[in-house]
């Protein structure tokens, strides 16, 4: 992941390792430097402009450490304002005070969410939990199977209903029934996959509109497939105007070699970047560490 990135923010730098000191002239070029790098990468252009001046405000405004070099020194600079582009603090999910926890999964067809609604199972089963998925992808047969297989390779069980053996459309009621049936069967999680559309269309955004206002879900998650980079903020930042998500869940970032989406979003959403989606099997989920992430950028 992000190896594109990477290596060109490593060549960047390297134009001070050799330097003896950090000083206006070099930095003003490793900076141009960055940025070109930055926007490479597919980061929005507010974005890299922002980190780049702040980078170079710190670097030249800082003591020169005698203990450290110019290229650790700005090394470290980066890291903390990478660090801070990614959110600063890990946020994780909030769990309701009183059982069940209720997630709400967003986000366009393709993105990553029925993978990630097992995921998630499976990490708070890791954890303990009891979670119940609810199938309010209603409209394609192949996506309440398809998260019914997954749910089981994870051991949980999938709400949803059928009446003589076909599926109801009833995206509102598969949401709220599941919630009375974790109540019922001692689950103390719902994780509801909702459906989604190759492009964002008013039926969809109304849809998850009316499950967010029936069943007042404890956690909203927008799913992005961050290889798409900018179309990726694009879209979180429509779904974010419509349904005012909690969180960002980051898909895809294994096949992500430029980091766009990641570095952008947050800055342009606002929202916290809650979970990394890194491969198609179903323990290929970490919570997002923007300060680990960082690190794992600067290599
Ligand atoms: P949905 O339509 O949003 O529910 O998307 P799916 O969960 O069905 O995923 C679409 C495709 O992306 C499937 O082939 C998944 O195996 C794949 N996929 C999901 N998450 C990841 C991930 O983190 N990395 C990779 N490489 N593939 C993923």
């Amino acid at each position: 992941m992000f190896e594109g990135l990477s290596q060109k923010l490593e060549g960047a730098l390297q134009s001070v390792t050799g330097q003896g000191r950090i000083d206006e002239v070099n930095v003003a070029e490793t900076m141009r430097e960055i940025r070109r790098a930055l926007l490479n990468a597919d980061v929005n252009y507010q974005v890299a402009k922002e980190f780049t001046a702040n980078v170079k405000e710190a670097a030249t405004g800082e003591d020169v450490l005698t203990s450290v070099t110019p290229g650790e020194q700005l090394t470290k600079i980066m890291h903390d304002e990478l660090t801070r582009v990614l959110g600063g603090e890990h946020e994780g999910i909030e769990m309701a005070e009183t059982p069940p926890t209720v997630i709400l999964v967003a986000g366009l067809q393709g993105s990553g969410k029925t993978t990630f609604c097992a995921k998630l199972a499976r990490h708070f089963r890791k954890e303990g939990h009891a979670p119940l998925l609810a199938a309010s992808d209603v409209y394609r047969p192949a996506a309440v199977d398809q998260l019914k297989t997954l749910a089981d390779q994870v051991n949980a069980p999938v709400y949803s209903i059928e009446d003589d053996g076909e599926i109801v459309e009833d995206a509102v009621r598969v949401a709220n029934e599941a919630v009375t049936e974790a109540q019922n069967t001692a689950r103390d999680i719902v994780i509801i996959d909702t459906a989604g559309r190759m492009h964002i269309d008013e039926a969809m955004m109304q849809e998850v509109e009316d499950i967010k206002t029936t069943v007042a879900p404890n956690e909203t998650l927008f799913v992005v497939d961050s290889m798409t980079g900018q179309d990726a903020v694009n879209t979180a930042k429509e779904f974010n105007e419509r349904i005012d998500y909690d969180g960002v869940v980051l898909s895809k970032l294994d096949g992500d070699t430029r980091g766009g989406a990641a570095l952008s979003i947050r800055t342009v959403v606002n929202k916290p970047i809650k979970f990394a989606s890194t491969g198609e099997k179903l323990d290929a989920l970490t919570p997002f560490y923007p300060d680990r992430m960082a690190q794992r950028i600067l290599g």
